[in-house]
């Protein structure tokens, strides 16, 4: 199945959309890593040692809480910069494991999907099982 050259434009220009908005949440907590693309760091809270241990143990909890939002905001990112390129080369809407056309469906509802349903289905599976 062939994607139609307004779909993929459609869908290059909504990923860019939600990448930009991506950048602007990730930069209001987080610092990006200029040597690494599509890398932010958290920025660690400054401790003020005259502050009593409970009030810490809270913003090392709040820091922890930051990096995982960090972490899947950056792969998020990581995906569409990827899924753009992919569009950019041509090479969009195949899965990267079983080489299948990724339905539309899929594609309307996550199109930086890297797999298809059956092939996000069997590793999910096996990731359960590990
Ligand atoms: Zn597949």
């Amino acid at each position: 199945m062939e994607i139609k050259k307004e779909k993929l434009e459609e869908l290059s220009e909504r990923m860019i959309a939600e990448k930009e908005s991506l950048i602007k949440i990730i930069n209001e907590f987080a610092k990006e890593n200029k040597s690494i693309p599509n890398d932010w760091n958290a920025r660690f809270p400054n401790f003020n040692t005259d502050r009593i241990l409970d009030e810490e143990a809270d913003e090392v909890e709040e820091y922890s809480s930051l990096l995982s939002i960090e972490k899947v905001l950056e792969l998020k990112i990581q995906n569409l910069t990827n899924a753009i390129e992919r569009i950019n080369r041509g090479e969009y809407g195949k899965c990267s494991l079983c080489s299948e056309p990724i339905s539309m469906a899929r594609i309307e509802l996550i199109p930086e999907a890297k797999t298809c349903k059956k092939c996000k289905n069997n590793n999910s599976k096996l990731n359960v099982a590990k």
